[in-house]
């Protein structure tokens, strides 16, 4: 049987991955979600406290170095020698994501990971389940099928989350895990 040649994907709707140099805010945006979190805090009756503050800027100093989780960005903050407890850093971190700042993700790992959740392009996640590690990517055509989807029951789309989970194909081998 002659071997059937695959049609070329058209780059429009290519699945592109997404890279660290992708993700870097503008000062214009930094501030933008300062004043999301200070609006955020006085209509909820929260304290505009110092500490808070400490762990939104940390947040937004780490933008383009990956996923992280609670303890991870507490390390980040000891390391820098900011005084703060671990408990801040949690209770801070959900009301980031009440304030739509950061979103949480549930990768299927037994903690939950934050990133910042207003830069643009919307992304989504390729997660290998051998070493944990995260890709991120952009495909046209999922914008597409959600919108397509929503228009036949009805309703306007507002967002969408879609997570692959692969395995390398030779584990111990894996690039993403030396
Ligand atoms: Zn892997
Ligand atoms: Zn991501």
């Amino acid at each position: 049987m002659p071997k059937t040649k695959q049609p070329a994907i058209p780059e429009a709707v290519q699945s592109k991955e997404l890279h660290e140099e992708d993700r870097i805010l503008s000062n214009e945006q930094k501030q933008q979600a300062i004043a999301t979190f200070t609006k955020f805090l006085t209509q909820e009756h929260y304290r505009s406290t110092e500490e808070r503050f400490k762990v939104l800027e940390m947040v937004l100093h780490r933008v383009g170095h990956g996923h992280f989780n609670a303890d991870e960005l507490y390390a980040n903050m000891v390391m820098s020698k900011i005084r703060i407890s671990r408990a801040t850093v949690y209770s801070t971190l959900e009301l980031l994501e009440k304030a739509g700042i950061i979103i949480k993700h549930n990768f299927r790992t037994d903690r939950s990971y934050y990133e910042v959740g207003f830069d643009e392009p919307h992304h989504d996640h390729l997660i290998c389940v051998k070493c944990g590690h995260i890709s991120e990517f952009v495909n046209p055509q999922l914008l597409s099928i959600r919108k397509q989807v929503a228009d036949m029951a009805g309703l306007k789309v507002v967002d969408h989350s879609f997570q692959i989970f692969a395995e390398c194909p030779e584990p111990g081998k894996c690039p993403h895990n030396q």
